[in-house]
C-alpha cells in the first residue's frame, strides 16, 4: 500500500480506502469482511450513513481475532449537521466511537459546512413542508475549536473538513491551533477540483476524492425523491476505454489511478467483491505523461459536480451552503 503522510506528524492515510455510503447491515457486513480480506485498511464512514454499527461489528471481530492491529487500520467518520454546533462534536464522536466500538478515530471531518437545528434524534430534520430544518448560526470557527478540543482528549488522532468551499477553508485555518490536515471532497475525472488542489497544496492540507468513479448510483437515489438528473457515465468515455484498452486494466482502475497519481487519496464505493478488488488494484501500474494529460483534458469543473445536497430541499438557503 501507499500512504499519503497527514502533516504534522498525524497519520498515515492508505491512498486507497474502501467507500460505505448506500451500503448496511448484512450487505455492508459481508462486503466489509472482504474488503479487509482483500487488503483495504482505510475505511471511510460517517455518523449519517447509519452503519457505524456495522463497521464497528467487523472490524471488532477482526481486532479480536488478531486478524488486523488497530495502528494498521484508518478509520475515518464525520461529524453530522445535527452536531455541527461546538456542544454537537464531543456528542456526535463519542457516539460515533461507541459505535464503532473504537478509543480513537484516525481522521474526524466536518462533514458539511451547513447544520440543522436538533430534533430528537433524527438525523436529517426536516419542517412540514419537506424542507431541511436549517440552523443558520453556523460558526465554524467555533467548531473547529472543538474539534480542535478531540485531538487533544484523544478521541481522533486527526481532524480535517468535507465539502467546504475556499473560502470556508481559508476562515478555518487562519483561525487554527491545529490546521485542518485533510479535505474530502467530490473529485473525478469529470471534476478535477484544481483550484481547491491548489489551496491544499498551499496550506499542506491533504485531500481525499469522494465519488471518485462519478457516483452513478445518485441517479437512481434522486430518482426516488422525485429529482431527474441525468449523470454522466465515466466508463463509457472513449479516452478512459481509450487507455484502459491499451493498458490492460478497467475503466474504473484508469480513473482511480488518474487521481491517486495527483496524490489524491480515493474511497471508492463498491459492495460487489470482484470491483472492491479491481478497484484495490490500483497501484501496480503507471499512467504515462500523455494518459494524464489526455484525463486532465476531461475536466468539466463545477459543471460537473455529482452531488450537489439538491436532495436536502431548501439546503442552499442556508448561509453557509458551500457551492
Ligand atoms: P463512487 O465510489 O464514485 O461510485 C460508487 C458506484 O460505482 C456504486 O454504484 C458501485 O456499485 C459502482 N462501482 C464501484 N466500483 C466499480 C467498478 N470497479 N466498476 C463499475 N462500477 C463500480 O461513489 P460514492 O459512493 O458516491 O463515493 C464513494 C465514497 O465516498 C462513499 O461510499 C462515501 O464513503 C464517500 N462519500 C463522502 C461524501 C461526503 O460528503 N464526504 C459524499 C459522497 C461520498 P457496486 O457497489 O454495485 O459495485
Amino acid at each position: 500500500m501507499k500512504f499519503v503522510d497527514l502533516p504534522g506528524g498525524a497519520g498515515k492515510m492508505p491512498i486507497v480506502g474502501y467507500g460505505t455510503w448506500q451500503a448496511v447491515d448484512s450487505e455492508l457486513e459481508a462486503a466489509l469482511e472482504e474488503a479487509l480480506t482483500i487488503g483495504y485498511r482505510h475505511i471511510d464512514t460517517a455518523y449519517v450513513y447509519e452503519n457505524e454499527h456495522v463497521v464497528g461489528k467487523v472490524l471488532k471481530k477482526w481486532l479480536d481475532a488478531g486478524k488486523v492491529k488497530r495502528d494498521e487500520l484508518f478509520v475515518v467518520t464525520k461529524l453530522p449537521e445535527v452536531g455541527n454546533r461546538p456542544d454537537g462534536v464531543e456528542k456526535y464522536i463519542k457516539r460515533s466511537l461507541e459505535k464503532l466500538q473504537l478509543d480513537y478515530i484516525d481522521l474526524y471531518l466536518v462533514h458539511v459546512p451547513f447544520s440543522y437545528i436538533e430534533r430528537g434524534d433524527e438525523i436529517h430534520p426536516r419542517k412540514e413542508d419537506g424542507s431541511m430544518l436549517i440552523d443558520p448560526t453556523t460558526d465554524h470557527v467555533a467548531v473547529w475549536k472543538a474539534m480542535e478540543a478531540q485531538v487533544a482528549a484523544g478521541r481522533t488522532k486527526a481532524i480535517g473538513l468535507s465539502n467546504f468551499n475556499e473560502r470556508q477553508i481559508e476562515r478555518v485555518v487562519a483561525n487554527a491551533t491545529i490546521k485542518p490536515v485533510n479535505l474530502q471532497v467530490e473529485v473525478h475525472a469529470y471534476f478535477q477540483q484544481k483550484e481547491l488542489e491548489k489551496l491544499c497544496k498551499k496550506h499542506g492540507i491533504t485531500m481525499v476524492a469522494y465519488s471518485p468513479l462519478g457516483s452513478k448510483s445518485m441517479q437512481s437515489i434522486l430518482a426516488q425523491i422525485g429529482i431527474q438528473k441525468e449523470l454522466p457515465d465515466l466508463f463509457d468515455n472513449q479516452v478512459v476505454l481509450g487507455i484502459a484498452e491499451k493498458l490492460g486494466k478497467t475503466p474504473a482502475q484508469v480513473l482511480l489511478r488518474h487521481t491517486t497519481q495527483r496524490g489524491i487519496a480515493v474511497i471508492p464505493k463498491s459492495v460487489n467483491p470482484q470491483r472492491m478488488k479491481e478497484n484495490f488494484e490500483i497501484l501496480n501500474f503507471e499512467l504515462t505523461e500523455e494518459d494524464v494529460k489526455a484525463l486532465d483534458g476531461l475536466d468539466q469543473g463545477p459543471a460537473a459536480r455529482v452531488l450537489d445536497f439538491s436532495f436536502f430541499k431548501g439546503i442552499t438557503e442556508h448561509p453557509e451552503f458551500p457551492f
